[in-house]
Order: C-alpha cells, then structure tokens, then sequence
C-alpha cells in the first residue's frame, strides 16, 4: 500500500480529541482508529500488535538476525487530532502535479488557498499536494506520521535483506491536549532510544524545547467603599498591575524569538479585593529558566514586604515540564544519525529550537531519550493544512535508513 493511500484511510475517521473530558482517552472515537490500526499490523505482520484500555497501540518487529543486541529503536505519532479545527467528515484529495498558483479548496462556499498566503507551497510545484475541502483540517498531524512509520515497518517485513534492531511502535492518544505520554508505557514499550514522527516540513529535526513553569499570583487587597476610601483601599487590580510592571518589558512572547524566553501574563482576573494572575515562563536555558522563576520570588518578596500588614501575596510556582536537551546529550547520535538519514537522501536537516514542548520531551524525562522528526505536513491545525505526497515518501525512505542505521 501506498503512504499516501494509509493516509488518506487514517483521515477518514474522526479522532479530535478533547480538551476539556477527563476520561482517558478524552475521546472513545480515538480507539476506532486505534483498532483499525492494530488491525492493519497484525495483517502486515506485526503479530504482537495490540491496543491497551487507555486506547495506546504497540507493536514490534523483531530484530534482523544477528543485530538482536542492537540499540532497541522505536518510532512514536499519534492519533488524535487538534481542537482547535473540525477533524470530522474530512474530505481529503489529492492535487496532482500543483502548478503554484491558487486552489480551489471548496467550488461552493469559494474557498481557496493561495501560495500568496502560505508561500511554502511554491516549493511544492510539479508534486501532488494532498489538501482539504476547506471546511476541516487535513489530520497530516499527526496521521502522516502514523501512515509513515506503518510504511517504513511494511518495508521491513517485505524486504527481510535490510538488516534492523529491534524495532517498537507507539501510537498515542490525547497529544494535542498535552497528555500523550501521559500513560505510554515505556518499560513495556522496551525502546532504548526513539523518535516522534510530530513535526512539520521535509527536513525538521527538534531536540530542544522550552523549559516551562507555571506561577500563580494570588493578591488579597484590602476593599472599603470608593467613597471613604482615601488611604485605606489598597485594589488588589492595581497591584498586580504593579507586579507586572516590575517585569522586563521586552521579556514577553511578542517580543521574543528563538532561543529568548519570556514571562507571560496568560490570564488576570480579580476585583479590589482578590486578584489571581497566571503566569506561564518559559525558556530554553536552564540557568534562565530558574532565574526567571527566581525574580518572580523576588517580585512577589518585594511587594509582600512594601505592602506588610494591609496586603498580601501568595506565589505558586510549578514545573510542567523540561527541555529535552538535557536527555538527547548523552544520547547525540539519534541526532547525527537523523542528520546523516536526511543528506543521504539529499534532504538538509534544519533543527528548529521548540517554542513549546512536545510529547517527546515528557518521553525523554521518562526515560526514553526522544527528538521529533518532521512528517513533511504544512499549516497544521487549520482548514489550509496540507501534505505533499512525495515528502511523505521521502519520510518513509529516511525512516528505513535511519533505523537501519541504529543496526550497524
Ligand atoms: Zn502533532
């Protein structure tokens, strides 16, 4: 089968997880595809293929002979779809040898998408661009991983020659709410090392993404009535406008890029006598990273003691998760090995510092070391989404040298 054909049957079914259900999967819909997938394994060949109750898909493929103590390498997507645009009743179709110019995506509702909007697609002329009807996303994030991870496996157990470790494959509910790795079952899984197949344009490689914390400013002012309150009111509003007004201007996301981290004020709500401010800080550095949270303590410190007596503050600063960097170091040649995979193809690799974290950094303190790679897709999340047919075969080529790569 064809990585474009797995494709497009994985975009028929409706897998938009859910940002606000509890349940595990957050949607049962997820485990339809799920099935579908063990399915599709077991008849390619992958005989331990299963789907466990909280909807996750392994599967394995025993190593070559002789390369049975080979690093254990598996390749992760996942299978929900983002929120934030329908996921259902997508009609997906190909436009065959694109000519750069504008498509039609809905004759009807006059939909269209030009490169003079997403101008990536000029670098896709005289290929075959899979696209939407413009009334849904496309579901290339991440169902172009699965359909290329599937393609690359399928390679392996046709062409027994080509010599592999051990190789593992995951498939994740629930990543685009942030709870992927939630349950993935690492020991079970028994990778020594892996990749996400997570990531955008042909040629991406991420290993560094933020360091992020959450802070959560409670301020108690003290309330009287406006008309008698002269030198008694203190608005608990006007301090936490004090607050942020001690934080560096020009430390905030609008203003920042790359590698600079910020201190975002996400959230203010409040009254004269209780304001709560939510804080989300960020930054790719370490040492930053604590500096930052350090000169929320002192902030909060500071106002605490200008205003002992008649105000307080309360300060909740937590975690939520880390830059990946730290656990690829000691494991550096999923990177140069990446690397090598995509030139060997005539791909240059262009690794991308994360602005946000992925499944594969929460993987990667879990104790499997976990960069992403791209899946070849553009404009993820939105009606304009779309994925080039012969980027996703170039994926599969580099996924079958990459792995193989790890057996040598
Ligand atoms: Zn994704």
């Amino acid at each position: 089968m064809q990585t474009y054909e797995r494709f497009l049957k994985y975009v028929s079914f409706d897998t938009e997880s859910d940002p606000h259900s509890q349940t595990v999967p957050t949607t049962e819909k997820q485990k339809v595809l799920g099935a579908y997938l063990v399915e599709e394994m077991k008849n390619m060949g992958i005989h331990d293929a299963f789907m466990d109750e909280k909807g996750y898909v392994y599967g394995s493929i025993p190593a070559s002979e002789g390369c049975e103590n080979a690093t254990a390498l598996g390749l992760i997507a996942h299978m929900d779809t983002a929120s934030a645009c329908s996921g259902k009743d997508i009609k997906a179709r190909i436009v065959s040898n694109y000519d750069g110019g504008n498509i039609l995506l809905n004759a009807d509702k006059n939909i269209v998408m030009s490169p003079v909007d997403y101008p990536s697609m000029k670098k896709y002329v005289g290929q075959d661009l899979i696209v939407t009807d413009g009334t849904t996303l496309l579901g290339g994030d991440d169902k172009a991983g699965i359909a290329e991870i599937l393609s690359a496996a399928e390679i392996f157990l046709n062409q027994p020659e080509l010599k592999h470790g051990p190789l593992k494959i995951g498939f994740t509910p629930d990543e685009e709410v942030g709870r992927g790795a939630n349950y993935f079952d690492v020991k079970g899984f028994g990778a020594d090392l892996a990749y996400t197949v997570d990531g955008g344009e042909l040629g991406e490689i991420s290993y560094e993404n933020f360091n992020a914390a959450s802070a959560v400013v409670t301020i108690h002012g003290r309330s009287v009535h406006p008309g008698s309150a002269k030198n008694i009111m203190i608005s608990a509003l006007q301090l936490g406008m004090e607050l942020q007004s001690m934080l560096p201007a020009n430390e905030q996301p609008a203003y920042t890029e790359g590698r600079e981290g910020f201190t975002h004020l996400d959230e203010m709500k409040g009254d004269v006598e209780t304001c709560v401010m939510d804080f989300i800080i960020r930054d790719h550095d370490k040492a930053k990273f604590e500096e930052k949270k350090a000169r929320m303590e002192k902030i909060v410190a500071y106002l605490n003691e200008k205003y002992a007596g008649a105000c307080s503050i309360e300060l909740n600063l937590k975690d939520s998760y880390y830059n990946m960097l730290e656990q690829i170091k000691p494991h550096m040649e999923l990177i140069t090995k990446a690397e090598e995979a995509f030139r060997a193809h005539g791909v240059e690799p262009v690794s991308l510092p994360v602005r946000g974290g992925t499944d594969g950094a929460r993987l990667s303190y879990m104790g499997l070391p976990c960069p992403n790679l791209c899946t070849g897709g553009h404009n993820y999340h939105g009606r304009f989404e779309y994925v080039p047919v012969q980027s996703m075969d170039k994926i599969v080529e580099i996924l079958v040298t990459l792995v193989q790569s790890f057996a040598k």
